[in-house]
């Protein structure tokens, strides 16, 4: 049985069977804020597909990038008084040291916009050169979404909601200039203060979408197998970058599409506005990263979830047990247990189930009733590296 996933495109959960080498692109972060819980969400479940295609014995291509040109972050580094690529690098560095906490797999490339400038202008010459832009008197380049059929086709949301969402995530639909309220920015003069590059529409920068689409093709080729980032990115950015991309290509951009529900802090959505961000750095001076790996990967990536301070307890009491059981001796017959783990990652992820069954064959292996395999330690510390969780390490209360 292959692994399977819920495609967003197919709206199904479908067999995913990529060759023996899998590219992937997972969408990072504005390096303006903190990396917090619905941040490691996403990254988890990406880390998890990874490490059971490379368990099936897969090379897995991870490229993630930083958007460190962008809006929100020059209005954060406005604010702040700081220079935006100061504020930039500073938060890279805390993502970095997050992302290693919480032991994600390295990623094979983290390009960066301010970094990628050549190939994003190359990009937008093809689309300038092809007709699907346009340029307004005051020199931003537009996408024409009239001249891609599909668009919208990934969410499957009508014309009002995706102009409604445009509007809450970054878009321009009320920009006078554009000739549809869908149409998006490509390039535009950058403000003062601003960074700047010379290309033949004026000097400026790039818009959100094209950079993710530049940086696929230069890292991963023209088409990959699998595309990720948190459900939010569904609609813009995830539709833009389709439409971009196959105008650019002509051929299939994603054979896939993974995104991660939101997670919400009691009873609220996590975000900004509200303030009730939970960030990886506070938390991994609170506990083990093992722990909050595990409790966060207690819930399906899919539904979304709210988030509960006393989750961290539960994912220490599981790590504890499993600490516990990698020092034994004899346990049950491992291969009911990693046939059942296994098979529930291939179920669409579901994690909840493979890590009740890691605690159930923990649990097997710490009552000396129930049998005398020396290999269950063995298969139980190979089937925690599934989710990431080394159990050979001690339990670290704080930091
Ligand atoms: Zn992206």
């Amino acid at each position: 049985m292959p692994m399977r996933l819920y495609d967003t495109a197919r709206k199904s959960v479908v067999p995913f069977e990529p060759g023996p080498v899998v590219r992937m692109y997972v969408c990072g972060i504005t390096p303006y804020d903190s990396t917090h819980l619905g941040h490691a969400a996403t990254y988890l479940t990406h880390d998890i597909v990874i490490r059971r295609l490379e368990d099936l014995g897969h090379t897995v291509e991870m490229v993630r990038n930083y958007t460190d040109i962008d809006d929100p972050l020059y209005a954060k580094a406005a604010a702040m008084g700081v220079g935006a690529t100061e504020l930039a690098e500073s938060e890279i560095a805390r993502f970095r040291g997050d992302m290693e906490a919480l032991e994600m797999r390295p990623a094979l490339a983290e390009p960066r916009v301010s970094t990628s400038i050549p190939e994003i202008v190359d990009a937008i010459e093809v689309l300038v050169k092809t007709d699907h832009t346009y340029q307004s008197d005051d020199g931003t380049v537009y996408f024409d979404v009239s001249t891609f059929e599909r668009f919208g086709d990934l969410s499957g949301f009508t014309t009002d909601e995706m102009v409604a969402l445009s509007r809450e995530r970054g878009g321009t639909p009320d920009d006078p200039h554009q000739r549809h309220p869908l149409d998006f920015v490509l390039w535009k003069p950058s403000a003062d203060g601003e960074h700047a590059w010379d290309t033949p529409w004026g000097p400026g920068r790039p818009g959100w979408h094209i950079e993710c689409t530049a940086m696929v093709f230069t890292n991963l080729g023209t088409t990959i197998d699998l595309h990720g980032g948190g459900s939010d990115l569904v609609f813009p950015h995830h539709e833009c970058e389709i439409a971009q991309s196959e105008a650019i290509s002509g051929e299939p951009f994603a054979r896939h599409w993974l995104h991660q529900g939101m997670v919400a802090y009691h009873g609220e959505k996590m975000s900004k506005s509200l303030g009730n961000l939970v960030f990886v750095s506070e938390l991994v001076k609170q506990a083990d990263p093992r722990s909050i790996r595990l409790a966060v990967l207690g819930h399906h990536y899919r539904a979304g979830f709210e988030w509960h301070d006393d989750e961290i307890g539960r994912g220490t009491d599981r790590l504890q047990r499993m600490v516990a059981a990698a020092g034994c001796l004899a346990g049950p017959d491992p291969a009911p247990y990693a046939e059942q783990m296994r098979a529930a990652l291939d179920d669409d992820l579901d994690t909840p189930t493979a890590l009740a069954v890691l605690d159930q064959f923990a649990g097997a292996i710490l009552d000396p009733e129930t049998g005398d395999h020396p290999g269950a330690a063995v298969t139980l510390a190979e089937l925690a590296m599934i989710v990431g969780v080394d159990i050979h390490r001690p339990v670290r209360e704080r930091a």
